[in-house]
C-alpha cells in the first residue's frame, strides 16, 4: 500500500456520498463498493449509516455478505457508523426478522435505542484517541452498545451509554461524523488502515 490507502464505502444504501467526501478530506483514496471485485481492491471499508435491514438484504442480493464477512474476519480495517455499527455487531438485541449482521465486533447492539422522544439530536462527545476536544455527535435513530466483550474497547459514552467502540481493526460509532465537516474520526480510521498496510 502506498501512503494513501484506498478506502471503500459500502454503497448499497445510506449516506455514502458524505463518507466519500470525509475520507477524501482525510487523505484517503475513497471509492464506492457495490461488488465483490470492488471489495477485493480496497485496503479498508466504511459501512455507512442508513437502514441496517435494507443494507444487509442488499448485501445478500449483491453476493457481498460472505465476501464481507471473510475480509472483516481476515482483519481488513472497517468502520461502521450508526446502521454500520449495527451491521458490525456480533449480536443485535432486537433484530428484525431475517436481519443478518456482518459481525466483527464482540458487542451487543440495541437498534433505535435512544427512543422516539429522542429520535435525532446532537451532543458533544469526547472520544478516546481523538485529540482536540469533543466531536459533535449527530445521532439519528441511533443504536447504542448494550455490552462489549473483553477484547472490545469502549472509546466514547453519552448519557451513560456506549456510543463508540474499537476492537483491533474495527471501529464503530452510533453517531455520524460524516455529516459535520469535522473529519478527525475519518482521519483516525485512515491511520488505522495505514497502520495495517
Ligand atoms: N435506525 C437505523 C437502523 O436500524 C439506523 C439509523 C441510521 O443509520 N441513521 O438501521
Amino acid at each position: 500500500m502506498s501512503d494513501t490507502p484506498v478506502i471503500g464505502v459500502l454503497a448499497l444504501q445510506g449516506d455514502v456520498r458524505e463518507h466519500l467526501i470525509a475520507l477524501a478530506s482525510a487523505d484517503a483514496l475513497a471509492r464506492p463498493v457495490r461488488r465483490p471485485e470492488e471489495l477485493a481492491e480496497v485496503d479498508g471499508l466504511v459501512v455507512p449509516g442508513g437502514e441496517s435491514t435494507t443494507i444487509s438484504k442488499l448485501a445478500a442480493l449483491f453476493g457481498l455478505l460472505e465476501p464481507l464477512r471473510e475480509r472483516i474476519g481476515a482483519g481488513m480495517p472497517v468502520y461502521g457508523t450508526c446502521a454500520g455499527m449495527i451491521l458490525l455487531a456480533d449480536k443485535i438485541l432486537d433484530p428484525r426478522s431475517g436481519q443478518e449482521t456482518l459481525g466483527g465486533i464482540d458487542m451487543i447492539v440495541r437498534r433505535n435505542a435512544f427512543g422516539r422522544q429522542n429520535e435525532s439530536f446532537e451532543a458533544a462527545v469526547e472520544v478516546a484517541g481523538i485529540d482536540g476536544g469533543p466531536v459533535e455527535g449527530v445521532f439519528i435513530r441511533a443504536p447504542w452498545v448494550e455490552s462489549v466483550g473483553a477484547g472490545t474497547q469502549v472509546i466514547a459514552e453519552h448519557g451513560g451509554h456506549i456510543v463508540a467502540v474499537r476492537q483491533q481493526n474495527a471501529l464503530a460509532t452510533s453517531f455520524h461524523p460524516e455529516l459535520t465537516g469535522d473529519h478527525r474520526i475519518h482521519a483516525y480510521f485512515t491511520e488505522m488502515v495505514r497502520a495495517v498496510g
